[in-house]
């Protein structure tokens, strides 16, 4: 893996969608060395010229006195900051940078209210400023886990931390004030869709005391499709020729999703585990 060193213009970037908890997006770097199979940020990355996304991770070197510079300002309303929405923050290069460990800290002294969603376990160096930050503000954290396998999760997202300990993350943070979610995101057909697998996950967000868990199909749109089919020909042949039947646009054929989504109910409703993420969330902050 090769860290470029890159200034940032501005640290947080409005975003146009609407319906979502947040308005602002904060990423430090650009690239993801976690090389899932179905990764939807790539295209993100194509402004950059022909580099690999996997490999070649940009670094925002200047972001921590870019994002001061913002939260200082008076325009700055203190918003909530999805930090990490296209590229991981704790991805593995933040081992030598720790810029996370210093944004942390900017927000703690700001007290402003964030959200992370990561698939790694590095987060738990960070959970004393977790807790910290807590105590202050909202904070919410989500671990996006596709699989209880091992092996499909070492081959469909090759750089991220096993699910089991992605649970234990999760497990350690919910003992903070932070709220957790499980990221069920997004569901492998063939691969993690299994009753057994999802009861599995449904069970193991309980025993970790998430806050929520939301849900969500795999998608496969535009360049992504034809990525992750010819991944499913080397790796799962036995699958392929049933996802080109499954998958004859971007999204799951109906009756199967619709098959998914109510076996996930009724495991919500065993388990009691509820799927309702804006109860937590703080008054007049969110552009939904
Ligand atoms: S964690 Fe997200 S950005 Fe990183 S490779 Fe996976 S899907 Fe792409």
């Amino acid at each position: 893996m090769k860290a470029i060193e890159i200034e940032a213009k501005s640290a947080l970037h409005k975003l146009k969608r609407r319906g979502l908890p947040y308005k602002y997006d904060l990423n430090i770097y650009r690239g993801c060395s976690h090389g899932c199979k179905y990764c939807y940020g790539e295209s993100s990355h194509k402004y950059l010229g022909n580099t690999d996304f996997n490999k070649e991770i940009y670094v925002k070197s200047n972001i921590i006195e870019v994002l001061e510079r913002e939260l200082y300002s008076s325009k700055w309303k203190g918003d909530i900051i999805n930090i990490g929405g296209v590229c991981d923050s704790y991805q593995s290069i933040e081992n030598n940078y720790k810029l996370m460990r210093d944004i942390l800290k900017l927000m703690i002294k700001y007290k402003n209210p964030i959200i992370i969603s990561t698939k790694s376990n590095l987060i738990l160096r960070d959970l004393d400023l977790i807790d910290e930050l807590a105590k202050h503000t909202y904070v919410n954290i989500a671990l996006c886990i596709t699989s209880s396998n091992d092996d499909v999760s070492k081959k469909v997202e090759p750089g991220a931390s096993l699910p089991v300990e992605r649970f234990r993350a999760l497990s350690e943070i919910s003992k903070t004030k932070a709220n957790t979610a499980l990221h069920m995101m997004p569901i492998l057909p063939f691969l993690a869709d299994d009753e057994d697998t999802l009861e599995t996950l449904v069970k193991w967000a309980k025993e970790s005391e998430v806050d929520y868990m939301l849900t969500g199909m795999l998608y496969l749109t535009g360049g992504i499709k034809k990525r992750y089919l010819s991944f499913i020909k080397e790796d799962y042949p036995k699958y392929y020729v049933p996802y080109c039947r499954l998958y004859p646009k971007g999204g799951a054929d109906k009756d199967y999703k619709s098959k998914i989504h109510g076996f996930l109910a009724e495991m919500r409703k065993k388990y009691n585990v509820n799927n309702n993420y804006s109860k937590a969330l703080p008054k007049k902050t969110t552009n939904i």
